[in-house]
């Protein structure tokens, strides 16, 4: 992802379908979907790094963004992951069953080529066999199958595989394991482009949205009036809150990510705003966490998951960082999600 400049500050990210081969790590990816194209190739994640926080099942890949960090030399590679649990019951509101890794490299590292890669020749590469990832989800393979050489992060996904084919294909020459199921999300590559939004509109719009008259809702004697008034203000903040999130958003309606490292995210709700002390210090080396990217509910249309009431859902997930993005520590960082769910106000 290209550096914002001073005068423009977000940077939006959109879904694109694209040949599988430009999706693969060499190419320094954003993407969505299919399995995660590893920065760091040294102690890949495995199924217990990325255990739901919730359930303890291995949680999918979701997202990466490819973001350097141009004034920091150790971040001259930088890739953010999301991954998610797919047990729609680790998904109702207020709980995050999310896991966030980070992973950066030096320009001179022992993976890549100092130079950049030629993207006019693309090359698919078995990255499986390469560095002995799980057939079905991609992150570090402990186990291996009795019979052959495909490997699998856990027992769970070894069972789904076999389910999937492995069964039949099991022993056959060649074969990586059918993989081919209904566990990974649709693939998609994650293009880029700045936000293009006049800060003044907004201004302007907002105070006609002030002076718009409030909609009379039906009292209830036995309630305190006071205690109305401040609930009918709250109602009205937060619907105002959305609204202005919408409008927002609909300036370029496909949007899946808004990037700011370092600026404030877009809520979604006026209601469980994330406090500066709920947003725990770098695990690694004790530095505050800053806002760095904000996935929009748009991506869950791409996602294939379904539209009803008991899925995975969000208003909008809130990435924090690092604001040192240090190095200390494993080669995978975690770090720290905010899921805001979209307040029902017509209760
Ligand atoms: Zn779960
Ligand atoms: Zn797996
Ligand atoms: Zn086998
Ligand atoms: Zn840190």
């Amino acid at each position: 992802m290209a550096a914002p400049t001073e005068s423009i500050k977000v940077t939006l990210g959109f879904v694109e379908k694209v040949e599988k081969c430009r999706l693969s790590r060499k190419y320094f990816p954003s993407k969505v979907g299919g399995k995660p194209a590893w920065l760091s190739i040294k102690d890949i994640p495995n199924s217990d790094r990325l255990k739901c926080p919730k359930c303890g099942k291995v949680c999918i890949f979701l997202i990466q963004v490819y973001c350097p960090v141009v004034t920091l030399e150790r971040c001259f590679h930088r890739t953010l992951f999301i991954f998610v649990c797919k047990a729609p019951s680790c998904h109702s509101q207020d709980t995050a069953a999310f896991v966030v890794l980070r992973s950066q490299l030096p320009r001179a590292n022992e993976f890549y080529d100092y130079e950049p890669p030629d993207e006019d020749n693309p090359v698919d590469e078995a990255e499986g066999l390469v560095v002995g990832l799980c057939a079905v989800c991609g992150c570090h393979a402990g186990n291996k199958c009795s019979k052959c050489q495909v490997r699998y992060c856990s027992r769970e996904h070894q069972k789904v595989d076999w389910k999937a084919g492995h069964k039949a294909s099991c022993g056959v020459k060649g074969s990586t394991g059918n993989g081919d199921n209904n566990i990974l999300f649709p693939e998609f590559e994650l293009v880029t482009e700045p936000e293009d939004y006049d800060q003044l509109d907004e201004e302007e719009n907002g105070t006609t949205e002030h002076q718009e008259t409030k909609e009379t809702t039906e009292v209830d004697d036995e309630l305190d009036v006071e205690e109305l008034e401040k609930m009918a203000m709250a109602e009205s903040q937060d619907d105002r809150q959305f609204a202005k999130f919408k409008k927002r958003i609909q300036h370029e309606p496909d949007q899946v990510i808004r990037y700011e490292r370092g600026g404030q995210p877009l809520l979604i709700s006026r209601e469980k705003r994330p406090q500066k002390s709920q947003i725990p210090p770098c695990g690694n080396c004790g530095s505050v966490r800053q806002f760095e990217f904000q996935v929009t509910p748009q991506l869950l249309i791409h996602l294939g998951v379904d539209s009803l009431e008991n899925s995975i859902d969000w208003g909008t997930l809130i990435v924090y960082t690092c604001t040192k993005s240090c190095d200390e520590g494993a080669p995978y960082k975690p770090e720290f999600l905010w899921k805001q769910d979209i307040v029902d106000t017509s209760m």
